[in-house]
């Protein structure tokens, strides 16, 4: 240190008070709202250990986001960096900025860790990571905290066809840690006019097992799980109580009955998406915060009146926009974040070119979630659609 350093450090230890760590601990220890604690020093020392409640602003940013960290300037603000230099320094600064109560912990985080004082690592991101996540991590809404959150969610889809492929791929760029995917089906030339996930040359390959190839090519940190099987009596339960969202992308009865069914019972959500043509809706089923399909459908209809995309046609790329509505219903359900849409139904009209939406209600009566309801009771009605379980 020279001349100059050491004046300017004893001048601003004449102006800024200092406390020692276990006065700092003795502080904290009575949760007193009107004290911040701050950390002033560089991320990477940051990412190696921290004191448990403290805020990050590291000394190079300090002028330009105390402001926001710190609004009340009548707070008493407790700035600790390594060593004890560096907070000083800052605190020096905080006066000159009008902060009315700042104290510098002497010896630093050393100090505090010497002494056997509490603190956190907290999760720290690859480098790869940092950079693939880099646009989320820069929303305010989403950060670091809301991309582990994704990578740490699990995320059910009910097939990878029209509405399960761009959902999937879309879910896998964004960090969703585990995606499962149950489908019994081999990818068919038909499908590949809407079905983003597979390709000419898995065709009579298992869907599940393409959609696994494609979305751990697209982003390896993503766990793919794989069934290929149908969902039914025996499986549903187990599969929905593993997960923390389920994407209803099927195409007949029998299954969606059952997945609503099993949802209530196990307490998930459901993001509902279906496609007709032209026509599309997007929905998400809470339970109890929302209907549930059976407040809107108690029974299926007959198969007659029921057709389903191999029947009736879908323009390929409606699902594609459907499917990312669900995948956004997902992240947004995931992170807690905005208006999901619960007891709305959302719907798109791809030939006008528009969206409307209607309100959807609970019913007290409803056999799956009303008042009196049983739902582990009901039937599956596998038997009593002519419609067969495919996904
Ligand atoms: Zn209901």
């Amino acid at each position: 240190m020279g001349d100059a350093s050491r004046d300017i450090l004893r001048r601003a230890r004449q102006q800024v008070p200092e406390w020692s760590p276990s006065q700092v601990q003795d502080a904290l220890s009575q949760k007193n709202d009107d004290l911040v604690l701050i950390d002033v020093r560089e991320k990477h020392e940051w990412n190696e250990g921290h004191i448990p409640g403290a805020l990050h602003v590291p000394r190079g940013f300090l002028e330009l986001q105390i402001e926001e960290a710190v609004p009340d300037k009548s707070k008493q603000v407790v700035l600790y960096c390594a060593g004890g230099v560096r907070s000083l320094m800052a605190g020096n600064t905080l006066q000159q900025m009008g902060y009315e109560n700042v104290i510098s912990m002497s010896g630093g985080f050393g100090q505090w860790k010497g002494g056997g004082f509490k603190f956190v690592q907290p999760r720290a991101m690859t480098e790869t990571q940092a950079k693939r996540y880099s646009r989320h991590v820069l929303i305010p809404e989403v950060g670091e905290e809301g991309q582990f959150k994704l990578l740490d969610s699990k995320v059910l889809l009910i097939g990878a066809g029209g509405l399960g492929s761009p959902a999937a791929y879309y879910l896998a760029a964004a960090g969703v840690g585990t995606l499962g995917i149950i489908d019994a089906d081999t990818v068919d030339d038909s499908n590949l006019q809407r079905q983003i996930l597979h390709n000419t040359e898995r065709i009579g390959q298992y869907k599940a097992e393409s959609a696994r190839q494609t979305l751990t090519a697209l982003n390896p940190d993503v766990k793919v799980v794989t069934y290929i099987e149908r969902l039914d009596e025996t499986n549903v339960r187990r599969l929905v109580a593993e997960y923390d969202v389920i994407v209803d992308g099927t195409d007949n009865f029998p299954t969606r009955y059952l997945l609503n069914d099993t949802a209530i019972i196990e307490n998930k959500p459901v993001v509902h998406g279906s496609v007709f043509r032209f026509e599309g809706q997007v929905t998400v089923f809470k339970p109890y915060e929302g209907p549930c399909y059976r407040c809107l459908f108690p029974e299926p209809p007959p198969p007659a009146l029921a057709p389903s995309c191999a029947e009736a046609g879908v323009l390929g790329v409606l699902p594609g926009i459907i499917g990312l509505l669900q995948a956004t219903e997902i992240i947004k359900l995931l992170l807690g974040l905005g208006d999901p849409l619960v007891g709305r139904l959302l719907t798109y009209d791809a030939l006008a070119g528009e969206f409307n939406e209607l309100r959807l209600y609970r019913d007290p009566q409803c056999p799956a979630c009303g008042e009196h309801a049983h739902p582990e009771d009901l039937p599956t009605y596998a038997e009593v659609c002519a419609v067969p379980a495919r996904s």
